[in-house]
């Protein structure tokens, strides 16, 4: 009999996290939740141990350990509570843990995932923000450790399916010309430019595909996600920010593609459902069902393509500077960028505001070499305290 692998789900209470635990439900004799972590929605964490009832569990705060402690002892589970940081990384790098599903959102999930990338876990990632922020340590990290890293942002997790097994080689060894790293547009890719100083955050946050957390939705409005995303493809792939092309495609349909020297394209298709890649990931190298529905081609009739402007889209110029750039920059982009998100959550900024701040804190801060990781801390602060200088400075 095959021994269930056992999951550790770093945010589970997240959109990612929670598409993550339907995957596994469905296969009991395939996957084990070992732990679950959450930070603000403890009631649906309570429940989520109530449904898997994981060895442990894991939220930020003293008290909050306790609560959770009384109530799962309640409900009769023998979960143990642990928290804050340092309990996200127990439960990363857990010597019973094989796979560990990094899916915190932000800076906050840097250092729990590398603390299971350092363990050699299997490492499905959705934490972008994580890799972009330290993308060559990170890099290291895995090649050091043997973990097992594997894309769950669904255009990654294309890409990865498109490319030949042995693409570590290097892009041009195995014949690929450029990655076509898709992009739906989000809901402002008609608005009249006019509008878009007084859309609010619910019109952001609704994106016309995808169900998602509130800062991914506002990326993916201003096309951020699409840069953090080519940042991201550049570290799993070892590709050049030129050999990454982003390509507009409303439908989500197709996740991403691989132009071969040959004039070959492969795409990966598929509903927008995170699901799937999850699913991908999960079972990889082998297939299991995600619970998605088959894809209707009838029903979808048609696939459209567009280049995506970039006084539209400001965001994706400048993530693409902070690419080309390299170092510090991506950093200092990913900082700058979380700090704007959240005060235009907060209505204290237009939407417009965002791209204007992530402009300043790059102009003002020298791009320099990072070596390691309390460098990259010290650089993610200094771009949140330039940003929010900004915002004061401004009377937000
Ligand atoms: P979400 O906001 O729905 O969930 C975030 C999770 O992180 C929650 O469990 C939350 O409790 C936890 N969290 C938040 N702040 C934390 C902190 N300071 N410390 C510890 N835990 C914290 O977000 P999401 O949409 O699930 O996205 C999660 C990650 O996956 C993001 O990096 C996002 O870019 C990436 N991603 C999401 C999608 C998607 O479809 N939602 C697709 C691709 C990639
Ligand atoms: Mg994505």
């Amino acid at each position: 009999m095959i021994r269930p692998q056992q999951i550790t789900v770093l945010g589970a209470t997240g959109s990612v996290g929670l598409s993550t635990l339907d995957v596994i439900a469905r296969h009991p004799e395939l996957y084990q939740v070992f732990a679950l972590t959450g930070f603000s929605r403890l009631k649906e964490l309570l429940a989520l141990c109530v449904l898997h009832s994981p060895r442990f569990a894991v939220v930020p705060q003293q008290e909050l350990a306790r609560n959770l402690q009384d109530a799962l002892a309640a409900a009769g589970l023998d979960t143990r509570v642990l928290v804050g940081e340092s309990g996200l990384c127990e439960v990363a790098a857990h010597p019973q843990v094989d796979t560990v599903l990094a899916a915190i959102v932000g800076a906050a999930g840097l250092r729990p995932t590398l603390a299971a990338v350092e363990a050699g876990k299997k490492v499905l990632l959705a934490n972008k923000e994580a890799l972009v922020m330290s993308g060559a340590l990170f890099m290291q990290a895995v090649h050091r450790s043997g973990a097992v890293l594997l894309p769950i942002d669904s255009e990654h997790n294309a890409i990865f399916q498109c490319l030949p097994a042995d693409y570590s080689k290097g892009l041009g060894t195995v014949g690929v010309r450029r990655i076509l790293l898709t992009a739906s547009g989000g809901p402002f890719r008609e608005t009249p430019l006019a509008d878009l100083m007084s859309v609010s955050p619910e019109q952001a946050c609704a994106h016309p595909n995808w169900s998602m957390g509130r800062k991914i939705s506002v990326d993916s409005a201003s096309m951020m996600n699409k840069g953090l995303e080519l940042i991201e493809a550049c570290w799993l792939f070892d590709a050049r920010p030129n050999q990454v092309e982003v390509v507009i495609h409303p439908q989500s349909v197709i996740h991403s593609m691989v132009d071969y020297v040959d004039g070959s394209v492969l795409a990966q298709l598929g509903n927008p459902d995170m699901r799937t890649p999850i699913a991908h990931a999960l079972a990889w190298p082998r297939r299991i069902d995600s619970g998605v529905a088959p894809l209707d081609l009838f029903r979808i009739a048609r696939l459209d393509f567009q280049a995506p402007d970039e006084h539209r889209f400001p965001c994706l110029r400048l993530a693409r500077q902070a690419a080309e750039a390299g170092n510090s920059a991506p950093a200092l982009l990913n900082a700058a960028n979380e700090v704007a998100v959240a005060a235009f959550l907060d209505r204290r900024i237009r939407y417009p505001e965002i791209a204007s701040i992530i402009d300043e804190v790059l102009n003002l801060e020298p791009v320099i070499a990072v070596e390691e990781l309390d460098a990259v801390f010290e650089i993610d602060l200094k771009a949140r305290t330039l940003a929010e200088h900004w915002l004061s400075r401004s009377g937000r």
